[in-house]
């Protein structure tokens, strides 16, 4: 039987791009729906994640043009990861397959063909992946860079060169409803979930218009987001640094105690200075981190909700959905 397929793609102010993009992914649903790849009732669905201009009525426009269109609106603007993750779940019942992808045409969406094929021949999960990072500036390719390095030495793993883009099963899908946290990084939890899976490369392309909603802040937030939700062991390298520090110190204190008896105690208080503010800021590094996992645990802990959709341009028949 062809799979029913389901695009998600969130949506923050994106009123410029989308009725350029809507038209690209629409094209490219029909074209596998001709191929025999996919069910006619595949769905494209868009998530507006509380935007502030006409993005939800740009929505609400297309579905009532085409019956491939859906889409539902959160509450509140509350990042791209929450947004997927509305989409997944709002899919996780009723799609075989989901694809998500940005709103922006960034992502190259004839990739999407090789994605279902993968599908077809046994995996569950595909990950697109940028084959060159050329439209990128040198600063963003070198921290990207580093930063798939360093999750991968945390004990990650992330595919390299590899954001939101990808396909996954509705067997993944299920499993996946039971990661519970509220940090999230999907491209880090994903691989946790198991399964066949491959990648898939494309290119990656200028924003077709508008401007990126990822400056530097966002993007240092979503790092920690991803070292901290993957691995605890930073908090192990504080330890073992700190242990360092504490030996160092100890031979510090021989020395001076040393130095007493000998009688060479001259004022030293240049190396005073030094100590204590090495000490100060080793100390102030290590409670950062500490804070930033502790911060964790209390959202963790609170554990409120990780998306409220508050609209959908379809009537969704809940009781329906009770009895089954
Ligand atoms: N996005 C979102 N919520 C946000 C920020 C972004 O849903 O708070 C969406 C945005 O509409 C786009 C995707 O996430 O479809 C990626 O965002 P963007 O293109 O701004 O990021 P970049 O590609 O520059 O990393
Ligand atoms: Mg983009």
């Amino acid at each position: 039987m062809k799979p029913r397929l389901y695009m998600i793609i969130p949506c923050y102010n994106e009123e410029k791009v989308l009725p350029i993009t809507s038209e690209m992914f629409l094209e490219e649903l029909n074209l596998l729906i001709a191929k025999d790849k996919i069910s006619e009732n595949s769905r494209i669905l868009f998530v507006n994640d509380g935007s502030k201009d006409k993005t939800w009525d740009l929505i609400k426009e297309l579905s009532e043009k085409d019956e491939h269109f859906i889409g539902i609106c959160q509450s509140r603007n509350r990042g791209h990861q929450n947004a997927v993750l509305a989409g997944m779940m709002e899919a996780k019942d009723v799609a075989d397959i989901t694809i998500s992808i940005d709103c922006d045409g960034q992502d190259d969406i004839a990739a999407m063909e090789a994605m279902v094929d993968r599908y077809h021949e046994g995996c569950e999960i595909v990950y697109g992946v940028r084959s060159n990072r050329d439209t990128d500036t040198f600063f963003k390719r070198f921290t990207a860079q580093t930063f798939y390095k360093l999750l991968n030495k945390l004990g990650g793993e992330i595919v390299y060169n590899h954001a939101d883009y990808r396909l996954v099963s509705a067997r993944v899908l299920k499993e996946f409803a039971n990661f519970k946290e509220v940090n999230l990084f999907l491209r880090g939890m994903i691989p946790l979930v198991g399964f066949k899976s491959t990648s898939v490369y494309y290119e990656r392309h200028e924003r077709i218009a508008g401007e990126s909603h990822y400056p530097l802040s966002k993007m240092l937030a979503l790092a920690f987001d991803g070292i901290t939700s993957l691995s605890v062991k930073p908090i192990r390298l504080i330890a073992g640094f700190g242990l360092g520090v504490s030996a160092l110190s100890f031979i510090g204190i021989i020395w001076a105690v040393v130095a007493t008896i000998l009688g060479r105690t001259v004022a030293g208080w240049s190396s005073t200075v030094c100590i204590v503010c090495f000490m100060g800021g080793i100390q102030l590094i290590c409670l950062g981190v500490l804070g930033e996992y502790i911060g964790k645990i209390y959202m963790e802990v609170k554990a409120r909700p990780r998306y409220i959709i508050s609209e959908r341009t379809w009537e969704k028949d809940e009781k329906a959905e009770k009895k089954k």
